[in-house]
């Protein structure tokens, strides 16, 4: 429990953090929360010669109206995202999801940037991204680029940021009040991480579906968009939803573990869809 030995080096800002991974090259990584980090180097799982801390780069702790859409800073944790009234008010589903990440301890130490850029298939802010049509803003060497986040979760663990880049602000729309939205997380025990978690942003119209973007957490290699649900919701009533979320599985390749076998987590993608898009279509 007790990773190999590492240089620490301070970043003072996201200029800084750039030079400071140019300098050590893969030989570096960054801290952020290090929640998600430092179990991975305590288990010897993975073994950076340099840390470079992110937890004095105050400037990449916000949230802020960017006109069309909330901007937020990588460095903002979960609890801040939770407890946001900006967020809460105008895309509720990111608050609220980041209130069900971990435990109150989680939540104070870790981040959005980093819940992100770890990009494990299992964690809850992903899949509600990729729901959301989000942005995300890297920087690097040559300066700043935006990647959707349908381009962002590459594989398991594996993201679009190159070697050199932080990733500074996520971008999030602005909900509107013909929108509804859900995340339901299944889990064992409350602090647990998803068995299987399901995001649905909905457009209503005249009392039914206009379209529906729906994303599993826990489904496959990365978090993923339920396509196959999305078209059967297209234009559906409410009576037409049960019916649209039978086939909310088709394209996913869930794993078995220990928690649930591959089988009972398909079951659970098309359960818990049914269930986010009826409460996105009420709320
Ligand atoms: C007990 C426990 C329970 C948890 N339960 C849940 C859960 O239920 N749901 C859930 O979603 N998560 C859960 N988590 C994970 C938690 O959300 C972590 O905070 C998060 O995954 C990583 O954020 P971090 O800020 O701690 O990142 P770190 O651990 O510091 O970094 C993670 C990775 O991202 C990279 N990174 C960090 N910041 C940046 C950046 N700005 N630019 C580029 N790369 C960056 C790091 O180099 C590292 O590779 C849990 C963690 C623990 C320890």
């Amino acid at each position: 429990m007790i990773p190999v030995s590492f240089d620490y080096e301070v970043a003072e800002s996201a200029e800084h953090a750039v030079e400071l991974l140019g300098r050590h090259g893969d030989e570096a990584k960054l801290l952020a929360g290090g929640h998600s980090l430092l179990p991975l180097m305590k288990l010897r799982l993975a073994a950076p010669a340099v840390l470079i801390d992110l937890g004095r780069v105050d400037e990449l702790r916000y949230v802020r109206d960017a006109g069309d859409h909330i901007a937020i800073g990588a460095m903002t944790r979960h609890h801040d995202v939770n407890t946001n009234d900006l967020l809460k008010e105008q895309c509720g589903i990111l608050a609220f999801t980041a209130g069900l990440v971990g435990d109150p301890q989680v939540r104070h130490r870790g981040t959005i940037g980093g819940s992100l850029a770890h990009a494990d298939p299992a964690s809850d802010l992903p899949a509600v991204l990729l729901a959301l049509e989000g942005e995300l803003v890297a920087q690097g060497p040559d300066g700043e680029r935006t990647i959707a986040a349908a381009d962002f979760f590459q594989d398991y663990l594996t993201t679009a940021l190159n070697e050199g880049e932080v990733l500074k602000e996520i971008r999030v729309p602005k909900l509107g009040s013909g929108t509804g939205w859900s995340y339901q997380k299944f889990n064992h025990r409350a602090m647990d991480w998803a068995t299987v978690g399901v995001a649905a942003v909905v457009e209503r119209s005249n009392g039914s579906i206009g379209s529906a973007r729906v994303a599993f957490t826990n489904m496959g290699s990365t978090p993923i968009r339920a396509s196959a649900a999305e078209q059967a919701l297209s234009g559906a009533s409410p009576e037409g939803i049960a019916e649209a979320a039978s086939s909310a599985d088709e394209g996913t390749s869930p794993a078995s573990d220990i928690m649930a076998s591959a089988e009972y987590r398909r079951h659970l993608a098309r359960v818990l869809t049914r269930r986010a898009v009826e409460e996105a279509l009420s709320r």
